[in-house]
């Protein structure tokens, strides 16, 4: 027997919700993210289903590679560009679009020898201070792109730090101190359209939160500010900001990226994995028995536990909270329950009290879903476990070990 532990990935859900991003940006083409191996759903797994976006993100060259070999001839932006001269092969080899954001990147472009013109997004800073050009020094790389023989197209691309936050769907921000420059995605957009004013080709800026929160980040022009299905009040008023491409990762594995603000299911977005085990022992605590290493969690009453076939070797979260106080949601038998004391390497506890008083005792063998699909139709984000966790679900579904057998369903 194996050991009972198993991830699902669920095709119809990403398929579901590549829909759902382009209900919300109907005007604008949808570049599928599979970074990180499809933030850990498996590039392979996840592309019969996602093969109807119009492109892919990403920034792994040997990733692409296993995107041109299933057979994707569509457009492949890697969001990091190159990282040395020598991946400009590899991306001449596969054409592939590649963002520019330092100056070297340009001088390595200038050297490299190709019959082959590529397509590059050059990368503003709007704000996030990780990659990108400055404002003022925008203008000055794309006159350097502008006159290369190997670049055929050059196209404008920014990322926002806090586009899950604002929107129509917050009572309103602080004011800023005064004194202090403008924050918030507000500010990023006053930036772009600042520093790209005038500059031809195509633009894109939206990760799912813009896509989501702030319609003016997937608006192609002003007309669409009319109305159309996904246009929030809050937003309508903007100047919208021309984007042609939308860059959809977390909402598409059916993360909620402004999670507690709205949840999945507000966004009408289903989870595309699950991970989920069994019971492979129960034990009966007395008041005062503790529950695991470090005996951080002390029975109150007497209680049964179930020993769970799962622990952070699988890449649940160690740090899942556990103590007598308080614990990590979990189902089983989708019945909610939390868990109990720290998570070890290979299994952890859960209090089946909560069965017990719905009167479906449940004994070894029992399903427990550590976050995604459950049985009947019962379901546990996995935004809702990571905020127990004081993480992001990004990071949960990232980080399912490779020693978790895969179903794809
Ligand atoms: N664009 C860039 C440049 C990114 O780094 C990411 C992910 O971090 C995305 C788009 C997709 O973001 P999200 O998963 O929040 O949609």
């Amino acid at each position: 027997m194996p050991r009972p532990i198993q991830a699902l990935i669920h095709l119809d859900a990403l398929r579901h919700n590549l829909g759902r991003a382009r209900a919300h940006a109907p005007d604008a083409r949808v570049l599928a993210v599979v970074k990180a191996d499809a933030y850990g759903h498996g590039i392979e797994r996840v592309y019969p289903a996602l093969r109807g976006a119009d492109g892919f993100a990403l920034l792994d060259l040997a990733e692409a590679e296993r995107l041109r070999a299933l057979g994707w001839r569509g457009p492949i932006l890697l969001l990091e560009g190159a990282f040395e001269p020598r991946d400009l092969e590899t991306v001449s080899r596969l054409g592939l679009w590649h963002v520019i954001h330092r100056e070297a990147q340009i001088d390595w472009l200038a050297a490299h020898k190709t019959d082959v013109p590529q397509r590059v997004f050059l990368k503003l800073n709007s704000g996030m201070n990780r990659l990108g050009f400055a404002p003022q020094a925008l203008r000055g790389a794309w006159a350097r792109l502008d006159v290369l023989p190997q670049v055929e197209e050059i196209s404008l691309i920014s990322h926002f730090a806090d586009a899950d936050a604002g929107g129509a769907f917050d009572s309103g921000r602080p004011a800023d101190p005064a004194g202090r420059a403008p924050r918030g995605i507000a500010a990023a957009c006053a930036r772009w359209l600042d520093a790209t004013a005038g500059l031809p080709g195509e633009r894109s800026l939206a990760n799912s939160a813009a896509t989501l929160r702030h319609a003016r980040t997937r608006l192609r022009d002003a007309a669409d500010l009319a109305g159309g299905p996904a246009l929030e009040a809050g937003d309508a008023a903007d100047t919208p900001l021309a984007a042609d491409w939308i860059r959809a990762g977390v909402m598409l594995y059916g993360g909620a990226p402004d999670h507690p603000r709205r949840t999945a299911a507000q966004w009408d977005l289903r989870p595309a994995q699950t991970l989920r085990t069994r019971l492979i022992a129960v034990q009966d605590l007395q008041p005062g028995d503790t529950v695991g290493y470090g005996s951080r969690y002390r029975a109150r009453q007497a209680m049964r536990i179930g020993i769970a076939a799962c622990g952070y070797a699988d890449g649940y979260p160690r740090h899942a909270p556990g103590d007598t106080e308080c614990g990590t949601p979990v189902l089983v038998e989708g019945l909610r329950t939390r868990t109990v004391g720290r998570v070890s390497m290979d299994m952890l506890a859960v209090d089946l009290s909560p069965l017990h008083a719905a009167g479906r005792p449940a004994g070894v063998g029992a399903e427990v879903t550590l976050w995604g699909e459950g049985p009947q139709g019962s379901r546990l984000p996995i935004d809702e476990v990571a905020q127990a966790c004081g993480t992001i679900g990004y990071e949960l579904m990232c980080a399912v070990a490779p020693r978790v057998p895969v179903l794809t369903q």
